[in-house]
């Protein structure tokens, strides 16, 4: 999805708006690859201020469905992610990787800053129980029979304190 900066570049002063889904249905991070559930959405302000420089404010929001990084259960997670940013456009020369020429790239651009926003970990729930790392068992939906007490290392700390006693 394309948008011709030329007009707004001659312009000194002017400003435009755009208000635009971006449609893909998925976000693909190489080793990870999310579901959009709600469609990535952007809006953007474009403000030429003069001297061959111009402002990119907006908003990128959307919601991508991302495994709980405990449980790995599905999570909704919606993202809202604001920026603003000056691009100083010289002759020959590419600017930025989503402007090629005077063609801003709004899915490059939005991906762009959705990327940066997205959590390094997303949790269904703070409380979440995860997996037994023995037999598999989601224990927020069952138990288990597993002996795991060696494994978490938060109990292990208290084992060594009560062995002081
Ligand atoms: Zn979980
Ligand atoms: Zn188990």
């Amino acid at each position: 999805m394309q948008f011709n900066l030329t007009e707004i570049l001659s312009n000194d002063g002017m400003n435009q708006k755009i208000s635009t889904d971006i449609g893909i249905k998925e976000l693909d991070l190489g080793n990870n690859i999310y579901q959009v559930v709600n469609p990535i959405h952007i809006d953007l302000d474009i403000t030429n201020l003069g001297d061959k420089k111009m402002n990119l404010q907006g908003t990128v929001t959307g919601t991508l469905n991302i495994p709980c990084d405990r449980c790995m259960e599905e999570v909704d997670h919606k993202i809202e992610t604001n920026f603003s940013k000056d691009i100083k456009f010289q002759d020959n020369e590419d600017v930025t990787w989503y402007i090629d020429g005077y063609n801003l790239d709004l899915e490059k651009l939005a991906l762009d800053e959705l990327i940066i926003d997205l959590p390094m970990k997303v949790l269904c729930s703070d409380t979440c129980k995860g997996i037994c790392n023995q037999c598999g068992v989601n224990l927020n939906k069952g138990t288990c029979d597993c002996d795991n007490s060696d494994i978490d290392p938060r109990l292990a700390v208290f084992k060594d304190l009560f062995k002081e006693f």
